[in-house]
């Protein structure tokens, strides 16, 4: 009789807090079905089970801050046959990714009694500067349902469908009031990615921008509308130094507030 292998599925993770991780553990409903389709080859925060690779999917948390992560990164792409970035860490650096605008070495000098034993890489980078990923999955953590549609694209050859617009588009589509217009309160809605079905504008808050930048945001042209709500340029620059700091598109729109800041003091 021939018995159908399963696909292997493993989950690796570098810096990171393990919310990604749990947002897989949290779909209570789908998860029977997840470990039915697949063969939990590495997840550690799940089971102590490890099989060896090659891996069919493996889904990768967490950012690279240091030499070590960074060759277990190269080893594990060795072994996958696709690879799936989770979360902003492993997609844009994540919170840590902070330490790119100082210096690090200031900072384990000032942190720890003996900042000799302290290896660590000056930037905190997403998995895609290192390796080759076929998907990045955004947000912090990442949203159950787009994470549940990913694992089931790859384990049938298909590509993932996960939106791109912006949290904007969310709000008007849920009959949200804008909380910028009606309420003055500032918010990165229209160019932030969507996934989290406008979850703070809903209760009356402004988005910070946790799902990363939506594609083809437009910082920049956002700039009059929160200018007008009242937000300065250094309140602007500060919304986007947060968990997506690194992202090209949050991460160009600091530094041009940043300089013009510094021009004009
Ligand atoms: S993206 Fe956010 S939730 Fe996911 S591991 Fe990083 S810090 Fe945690
Ligand atoms: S900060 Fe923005 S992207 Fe994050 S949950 Fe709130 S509305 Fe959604």
């Amino acid at each position: 009789m021939r018995t159908t292998r399963k696909p292997k599925l493993a989950v690796f993770k570098l810096a990171s807090c393990d919310g990604c991780q749990l947002s897989l553990l949290d779909c209570e409903d789908e998860l029977l079905a997840v470990a039915g389709a697949v063969d939990i080859a590495h997840f550690l925060e799940a089971s102590s089970r490890v099989l060896r690779g090659p891996y069919d999917l493996t889904l990768v948390e967490g950012s690279i801050t240091n030499e070590h992560d960074l060759d277990r990164l190269r080893a594990i792409r060795a072994n996958s046959k696709k690879l799936v970035t989770i979360g902003a860490c492993a997609t844009a650096g994540g919170i840590q990714a902070l330490r790119n605008y100082g210096d690090v070495s200031e900072y384990t000098r000032v942190v720890y009694a003996r900042p000799e034993y302290i290896h660590t890489l000056a930037r905190s980078t997403g998995v895609a500067e290192h390796v080759r990923v076929d998907f990045e999955l955004r947000g912090c953590p990442v949203d159950k349902h787009q994470l549940l549609e990913v694992l089931n694209a790859f384990l049938n050859g298909r590509p993932p469908r996960v939106a791109n617009h912006s949290v904007c588009l969310d709000c008007k589509r849920a009959g949200a009031v804008c909380v910028m217009v009606a309420q003055g309160i500032p918010c990165l809605g229209p160019v932030t990615h969507t996934g989290c079905g406008a979850l703070c504008p809903r209760y009356s808050r402004g988005c910070f921008g946790c799902f990363g930048p939506a594609e083809s945001a437009n910082p920049p042209g956002l700039r009059s509308a929160l200018s007008k709500v009242g937000t300065s340029k250094s309140e602007i620059a500060r919304l986007y130094s947060t968990f997506n700091a690194a992202a090209p598109a949050f991460h160009g729109e600091h530094r041009s507030l940043t300089a013009e800041k510094d021009e004009a003091k």
